[in-house]
């Protein structure tokens, strides 16, 4: 089966011109998800891994699947404002404005080696704010695994720049 088939494409969402790849579909095929879930590990078999870190939030979805599959531990960066206890943010720019991702201190600590997960990479700026966190808690970023690619973007080149592998599921042309 191929995965991709499984993603769906709403145009014109959230605004018009964005092609919108949605995988709430993906995850609603109890196959595809499995073999996503499988697809997404498959470089880092036999690698250690001791924390599972993904991006709100449709990283949340995946990230707990694989951190229950490997029997790690799991850690949510999240959007501005949504984590209770003390936490450090990171701020990119985005095409319009700015956005802040979070990490909550102490969720990851010195030498450990971490996964990080997301469902897209766009511009890569999301991933580079949760890269740039988790180094910050002096853990490492072993690698990066996503279902998309949109290449036209040019993401995975900014995040191969950091020195973090980048594993892609598929790609879509366009953006
Ligand atoms: P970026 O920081 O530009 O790499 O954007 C990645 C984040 O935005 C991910 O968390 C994605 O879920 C979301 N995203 C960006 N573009 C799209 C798109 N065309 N379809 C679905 N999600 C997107």
């Amino acid at each position: 089966m191929n995965i991709r088939d499984s993603i769906r494409t709403i145009p014109d969402f959230p605004k018009p011109g964005i092609q919108f790849r949605d995988v709430t579909t993906l995850f609603g095929d109890a196959q595809a998800f499995r073999i996503a879930i499988d697809q997404l590990l498959h470089p880092y078999a036999g690698a250690r891994i001791d924390k599972v870190a993904a991006l709100e939030a449709r990283g949340f979805i995946m990230g707990g699947a694989i951190a229950h599959q490997l029997s790690v531990g799991f850690v949510p960066i999240r959007k501005a404002g949504k984590l209770p206890g003390p936490r450090t943010s990171e701020s990119y720019t985005l095409e319009y404005g700015e956005a802040t991702m979070e990490l909550h201190d102490g969720a990851l600590q010195p030498g450990e080696r971490v996964l990080l997960v997301d469902d897209l990479i766009a511009t890569g700026g999301t991933c580079e704010a949760g890269i740039k966190l988790i180094r910050r808690s002096g853990a490492t970023v072993i690698g990066s695994s996503f279902i998309i690619d949109l290449p036209a973007l040019g993401g995975r080149q900014r995040i191969e720049k950091l020195d973090v592998p980048v594993h892609v599921l598929c790609e879509f042309e366009g953006d």
